[in-house]
């Protein structure tokens, strides 16, 4: 049965807007909805869960608040955080109707548009929440790890705005394939370090091991959270993976189902892709909302690189957050803390762990993974931009590549299904990747089952 069978979709507009005064004012926890919730952060010393009190050395108290809140459904949107947010959202979701037309699908496709503002990638969402509870807190600064540069863009745009210093620990193969990105970070006022660095103890302890290391989010973030917490005044402030960062990001969700309603469309499938969780756990919320409360169902794919396939090939076990292991221990998909992925081009996705919010939804059967080969990515990123026009952050064109694929299945069997992507950034400082990819030397690395058995090997003892 279609559920769109009264839709003409011939005379919907090519971007189904919402205006200004439709933007949310509230986020959405998901959480709250959830039968099963995500296993607690656990204190590494002790295996308790962690305290409210443990948590504020590292993150501002309303973010701690946020992170520990598994039952509240809704948290007000602060009224500067929607002034800031009115700059550039709503974001579009668009009717792709140049790409359906390439591929000759009956398939309908749309995608919500998040690089349409000055930081380029959905991060800005949950970076301007961040910086304002810090400087609400009275803190003087923030520190945080980037890979592929986003997060640190997004941050350094939201520190300049509310005065806040703001230190970047840079996964050093981003910090030397993409100088443009660091100088655009540079130029918002932050200061940006590659790591893993000389300039902590986790980062001195890593090039001792591996001085040839070309960094990791897992080894960056050790360095972010030490620098913080030896540092009065600062707190640690991190892009993904953490239930704060996912309820920040519900506002793409939330302008997705809006949008929805207002122009009387619903979705068959919404696919996303999954570095830390955050941009799919934004998109999906409302949708997996309804899905739990047992109202509609949706097919939800999470796409991931196969070269760190921490949901299709990981283990659902208590890790560390971080390389250093100085972080809380989170269940979650993992592919064990140690696990140094490959130096794709998806920098973004290049994260050993899941959210814990996704990987119990994904345990429970109520979404489902694909891992995807780059190479088959930048086609799809290749024929976007040549229908779509946007030149496509190699991140979101996980999600792109198997949006694709799905329409042409559905090429294949004449069903007309609506399909919605997450297209969380624009990839203007990956035009490496793509001269790779040009020039027909990109390759396609996929760790064995013997390179994931060390990682797992290395998962913490919970006894
Ligand atoms: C960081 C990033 C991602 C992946 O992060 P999630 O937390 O999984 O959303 C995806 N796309 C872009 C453009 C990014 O910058």
């Amino acid at each position: 049965m279609n559920r769109n069978s009264k839709v003409d979709f011939d005379k919907l507009p090519y971007k189904l807007m919402l205006s200004e005064n439709e933007l949310p004012s509230q986020w959405y926890n998901l959480r709250a909805d959830m039968k099963n919730k995500p296993a607690s952060l656990l204190n590494p010393g002790t295996l308790k869960p962690v305290t409210f009190e443990e948590l504020s050395h590292v993150f501002c108290d309303e973010c701690v608040r946020q992170e520990l809140d598994d039952t509240t459904p809704f948290f007000d949107i602060p009224k500067e955080i929607l002034d800031f947010y009115r700059m550039y959202r709503p974001s579009p979701l668009t009717h792709a109707v140049f790409l359906e037309k390439a591929l000759g699908t009956p398939a309908h496709i749309f995608y919500k548009f998040e690089g349409n503002n000055p930081s380029g990638s959905h991060k800005l969402n949950s970076a301007i929440a961040q910086a304002y509870y810090a400087k609400k807190q009275g803190l003087t600064g923030v520190t945080t790890e980037t890979g592929a540069g986003q997060w640190g863009t997004a941050l350094s745009m939201a520190c300049a705005f509310f005065g806040l210093v703001c230190k970047v620990f840079m996964v050093k193969c981003s910090y030397e394939q993409k100088p443009f990105r660091r100088e655009v970070m540079r130029t918002y006022g932050a200061s940006v370090v590659p790591s893993p660095s000389d300039t902590t103890d986790a980062g001195r302890k890593i090039l001792a091991d591996f001085p040839d290391s070309p960094g990791s989010l897992g080894c960056a973030i050790s360095e972010a959270v030490e620098c913080a917490v030896k540092t009065p005044g600062y707190r640690y402030v991190l892009g993904s993976v953490l239930s704060q960062v996912l309820l920040h990001q519900s506002i793409i969700g939330l302008e997705t189902a809006a949008a929805c309603e207002k122009f009387g469309i619903d979705p068959d499938i919404i696919i996303g892709c999954a570095g830390g969780g955050s941009n799919l756990g934004g998109l999906i919320a409302p949708f997996m909302g309804r899905k739990l409360r047992g109202e509609k169902d949706y097919r939800i794919i999470a796409v991931e690189p196969a070269s760190c396939p921490s949901f299709t090939r990981g283990r659902y076990a208590y890790d560390f957050c971080d390389t250093g292991m100085i972080c809380p221990l989170a269940k979650m998909y993992t592919l064990g803390c140690r696990f140094i992925p490959s130096p794709s081009h998806a920098g973004g996705l290049r994260y050993h762990g899941m959210s814990s919010v996704l990987s119990q939804l994904y345990d429970d059967k109520l979404m489902e993974a694909r891992s995807v080969e780059q190479t088959a990515v930048f086609a799809a990123a290749e024929q976007f931009a040549r229908t779509e026009g946007i030149l496509p952050a190699p991140e979101s064109s996980h999600a792109i590549r198997v949006a694709i694929d799905e329409a042409l299945k559905c090429k294949e069997t004449g069903e007309e299904k609506t399909i919605i992507l997450g297209l969380t950034g624009t990839g203007y400082f990956d035009m490496y990747a793509y001269q790779k990819f040009n020039d027909g030397v990109m390759n396609d690395y996929i760790p064995t089952d013997a390179d994931l058995e060390k990682g797992f090997a290395q998962l913490p003892p919970m006894k």
